[in-house]
């Protein structure tokens, strides 16, 4: 170890435990100074959205505490960053600084102008993995290309085994002197009006994290395998804002999941912790599939879809955006949306395919909402979510396949209490007619206080025409653009 003191650039790895760079760095020196900067203009058009400010500053708080506890203090400045670092390196004396790879294309091509300047400027940089279970570069098909389709990729993953045991928190943090004061957590969500209240649905933060990750594993793994697509059980983690912020790493969770899957407990558990395991592999995949493919946060990576004939029709994006289209599924995401900064994956899936594909709206648009409003805004996963259901992307599901909002409500709601719980102007409507209140008789409307296009509106588009709409254009793009 020597004497001097590094820094630790922390972004979306809000955590002390497996944090290779913080460990790294605290085994090296003497005295670490762990800094967050906040620089929204260097994020280009994907800056950080309302909700994820407002997660940002709840963790960030939890973080500084952790931190203290550990004898550090955090530091939170305002960039640009190039600036920001230069000036704590000279304050403190620091002679290396560490981070975590990233692999968003404005933060990627900024961690190499940051590294650049910084080895200009005498300091050392060390740029460590701590993100991901596998490096997007370490897998390839076996013509050595990078994969298009998921299963091979999940089955070379598999056979890559498991990365390296994840480490421990640092026992110390020790902090230079002369540390600048640098701006409150608060500051990153200032002037924020219409973000989720996420104190009341989350608690940001690593500890918050390692929370959700046991009730996971003890309560819920069991039936998750079975439960996962139901939006009206409580059957999936929730840990994705916190896997977004890196405040748990995916390591740690792959690595419980297949301690579960090897033990003896029963075999629901284990099928549990399988697709669990699987599902961190979407995650994977999908950061493989922008770092190979960085245009695609803003393009379609099948390129024909480049001509697509999108529609702009404001009132209809307005009603989708505010849960007003008509269809209690759509309906009840989009507003547990806007109140959690949350929704279920399958209800995603829903919303996403009802914007593409019925009301052909652009999926950069529909991304560019869940941007905004979601807590576990995640640049990859956003982006493969999107083109996946508008089937411009990876992987896609063929063209043809359009969720029908009613089935897909019924088979999944069954009992319709999602969609209650969130479109309360449905609550007194029998189950038989929650998916769909337009073909419900007028006694039954009348009884459930319902009056249509009043207390709840008709549906935005008629699903079967639109289907069919659809598939022309769709069909018609496949014939013209090969
Ligand atoms: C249109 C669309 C947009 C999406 N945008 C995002 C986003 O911005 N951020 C985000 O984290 N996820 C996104 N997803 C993926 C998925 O919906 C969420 O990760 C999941 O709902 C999170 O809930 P959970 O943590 O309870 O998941 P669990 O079922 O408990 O899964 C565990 C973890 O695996 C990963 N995961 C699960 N499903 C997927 C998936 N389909 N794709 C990629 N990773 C997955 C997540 O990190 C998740 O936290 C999007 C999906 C769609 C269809």
């Amino acid at each position: 170890m020597t004497a001097g003191t590094a820094i630790v650039w922390l972004r979306n790895d809000l955590r002390l435990a497996d944090s290779p760079a913080l460990a790294t760095a605290a085994d090296a020196f003497g005295t670490v100074a762990p800094v967050f900067i906040f620089s929204p203009a260097e994020a280009n058009s994907w800056a950080p959205g309302s909700a994820s400010r407002a997660w940002l500053a709840l963790s960030l708080k939890s973080l500084s505490s952790d931190i203290e506890g550990l004898g550090g203090r955090l530091t939170i400045l305002s960039g640009p960053t190039i600036e920001a670092l230069l000036t704590l390196a000279l304050r403190t004396g620091a002679s290396a600084v560490y981070w975590h790879r990233r692999y968003e294309p404005a933060g990627a091509a900024l961690d190499a102008e940051v590294a650049r300047q910084l080895e200009s400027a005498g300091l050392e940089v060390h740029v460590m993995d701590g993100s991901l279970i596998h490096e997007p570069d370490a897998l390839v098909t076996g013509s050595g290309t990078p994969f298009q389709v998921f299963t091979p990729f999940f089955n070379a993953s598999l056979r890559a085994g498991m990365p390296d045991y994840p480490l421990p928190t640092p026992v110390a943090l020790p902090a230079p002197a002369n540390l600048p004061v640098g701006i409150p957590p608060e500051e990153v969500a200032a002037g924020l009006t219409e973000a989720p209240d996420v104190a009341r649905f989350w608690s940001p933060g690593e500890s918050g994290a390692r929370a959700l990750a046991d009730r996971f594993f003890h309560d819920i793994a069991d039936e998750y395998a079975q439960d996962r697509d139901r939006p009206d059980l409580d059957g999936t983690s929730r840990l994705s804002p916190h896997l977004a912020f890196g405040e748990i790493s995916a390591r740690v969770l792959r690595a419980e999941a297949t301690e579960m899957v090897k033990c003896n407990g029963t075999c629901h558990i284990k099928e549990g912790a399988a697709a669990f395991i699987r599902q961190l592999y979407w995650r994977e995949f999908a950061y493989h599939l922008l770092h190979h493919h960085p245009s695609t946060t803003d393009r379609p990576l099948r390129s024909r879809f480049d001509v697509f004939p999108w529609s702009r029709d404001p009132i209809a994006m307005e009603a989708w955006q505010s849960g007003m289209t008509g269809y209690p599924i759509v309906d009840a995401g989009m507003r547990e949306l806007l109140a959690t900064g949350w929704m279920h994956n399958r209800v995603r899936m829903l919303v996403a395919s009802l914007l593409t594909k019925d009301l052909l709206l652009p999926w950069a648009d529909g991304a560019h909402w869940f941007w905004e409003r979601l807590v576990d805004a995640d640049l990859a996963n956003n982006t493969f979510g999107w083109q996946w259901v508008a089937g411009c992307g990876a992987d896609a599901a063929p063209y043809f396949r359009i969720f029908n909002p009613v089935l897909q409500g019924e088979r999944f709601d069954p009992d319709g209490a999602y969609a209650k719980k969130w479109v309360p102007e449905l609550e007194a409507l029998p189950a038989a007619w929650v998916h769909r209140p337009w073909v419900a008789p007028s006694g039954v409307l009348a009884s459930a206080g319902i009056t249509l296009g009043r207390e709840y509106p008709r549906p935005i588009v008629d699903h079967t025409s639109a289907r069919l709409r659809a598939l022309a254009i769709y069909g018609s793009l496949r014939d013209i653009v090969k």
